[in-house]
């Protein structure tokens, strides 16, 4: 059953050869059979989760039941949920019950699907690894000993070890498309503003997009459906029409531009992966695109832009967190002052911090033209680079991160190698695009990720290649072994 696709499962459920409740209950024994090991739940709400599926099988019962009606899924701890602890993976929030739903969430709850819990990640959302939660590190289902990726980790490995069909991620630089990459998954982080960020605690605004974790583009587009689209509760929200993203996932490539960037396959790269994403490209060539290579000069820029301008907006967003409106709360105080500083130096952990410090530093009135000013001016270069290689191709195609993933510990000492590693995924974020992992091929058995770029809005086209790959490759069908 774990093994089907959320489209089977959803197929199954219209025709009642199961109910949801018996989905429910079998993907959370699973969920609690291999919590332990993968630690990828920091909350399993198993009786909300039960409730949730027993009025699904009453609305399906009455006819009131929609395509994902019943079908179990999991959150990010990121998004905020009503009357269930939201921690964004911090000891700051570990005492955090949000007051309301993330618009994502209601979203999920209205198209009938079922929250089992939320998901490991690490703190606010800062990391490549999983390792920077206050919860524990996340193990990759497919060598335990290794990284699912960041900061999405616990929704990725949920998703690859087939505990729940499908998880929420949040991608600011990367943390839906390295994860799904290194946890051999789909995972779409769609253009700034088509999901809504309300109820998502905020990392770096004009950079963070909620996004999900599924098997295949198919079930990606499935719930594409269900959170796309305009929230006047979110002020950079997009007005603009959302289509059935179902509807053209069956078309034709032919005549499909796609574009592979020099600088994507330049120095750092694994040789393998440069291999896998060729042989990629050449199967999509096959099913009739054609393929060009093309430049994105400003690429080695993004890592330093992106890590002066996330820097800068987190430490605004954290400024929230003081001690005295909610979450973590220091013991016994001796003025305000000393509030302030030990709720949020015992509160905050170290990756966070050395956030909050570069943020600080930027900002201030000597560097801020130095440093985010200057940072902002590239950043419009690189959006510029994205847009005249669009005068071209339709989409882009590369590899999502230069390596498999590496072990637990192994860059944790090293915060610039740990950086590094975002090199293909952060430029999307800065130009607002939408971007795609899709599973490839494997090297030493670990999964390794394509990447799909396109312009703003054109997630119907990625989710239309990917499924189209999906139907002449089977890597997304591979399981860790053990699960
Ligand atoms: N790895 C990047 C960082 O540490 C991106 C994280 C993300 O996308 N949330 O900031």
């Amino acid at each position: 059953m774990h093994t089907k696709t959320l489209q089977a499962l959803a197929s199954a459920l219209a025709d009642k050869s199961v109910s949801s409740v018996e989905l429910t209950e079998h993907f959370l024994k699973r969920c609690r059979e291999h919590n332990d090991n993968l630690n990828s739940f920091i909350t399993l709400t198993e009786e909300t989760a039960l409730a949730q599926a027993k009025a699904a099988d009453d609305a399906r019962a009455k006819g009131n039941a929609g395509p994902l009606t019943g079908i179990p899924f999991a959150q990010k701890d990121l998004f905020c949920t009503k009357g269930i602890k939201t921690t964004c993976a911090s000891k700051m929030l570990d005492n955090f019950i949000a007051p309301y739903d993330a618009t994502l969430v209601t979203k999920c709850q209205d198209a009938g699907l079922v929250s089992l819990g939320k998901t490991n990640m690490d703190e606010f959302a800062m990391g490549s690894s999983n390792e920077n939660s206050h919860y524990g590190a996340v193990k990759n289902p497919w060598d335990t000993a290794r990284v699912p990726g960041g900061s999405s980790g616990g929704s990725a490995a949920a998703v690859a070890a087939r505990l729940v069909p499908a998880a929420s991620g949040t991608d600011t630089g990367g943390s839906i498309r390295q994860p799904a990459s290194f946890s051999g998954i789909t995972g779409i982080k769609p253009t700034y503003g088509r999901v809504s960020r309300y109820g998502m605690i905020a990392f770096a605004s004009s950079l963070d997009q909620g996004g999900v974790f599924t098997q295949t583009a198919e079930d990606a587009a499935l719930l594409m459906n269900v959170i796309a689209g305009f929230d006047p509760k979110d002020s950079t929200s997009a007005d603009v029409a959302v289509p059935d993203y179902a509807a053209t996932l069956n078309d034709s490539l032919h005549g499909l531009k796609i574009g592979l960037p020099k600088e994507y396959f330049a120095e750092g790269l694994d040789s393998s992966i440069a291999t896998i994403i060729e042989n990629a490209a050449k199967t999509l060539e096959q099913q009739g695109a054609s393929v060009t290579e093309i430049s994105l000069p400003n690429t080695p820029s993004a890592i330093p832009v992106y890590y002066v301008i996330a820097p800068a907006e987190c430490s605004s967003n954290l400024s929230r967190f003081d001690g005295v409106r909610y979450g973590y709360r220091c013991e016994a105080p001796n003025d305000l002052e000393d509030l302030y500083k030990r709720s949020r130096g015992e509160g905050f952990g170290a990756e966070v911090k050395r956030r909050i410090m570069i943020g600080t530093y930027a900002l201030s009135a000597g560097y801020y033209d130095a440093y985010y000013l200057k940072a902002q001016q590239v950043r419009r270069m690189i959006s510029n680079d994205f847009q005249q290689a669009f005068n071209d191709v339709d989409v882009i195609l590369g590899p999502t991160c230069p390596t498999t993933a590496f072990k637990l510990g192994e860059k944790t000492t090293d915060p610039v190698s740990m950086y590094l590693n975002d090199i293909y995924t952060i430029s999307t974020n800065l130009a607002g695009l939408p971007g795609m992992s899709i599973p490839a091929g494997f090297v030493d058995g670990m999964p390794v990720g394509m990447q799909l770029i396109g312009n703003h809005f054109s997630e119907a086209k990625l989710l239309n290649i990917g499924h189209q790959f999906q139907q002449v490759t089977d890597w997304h069908q591979q399981m860790p072994e053990g699960f």
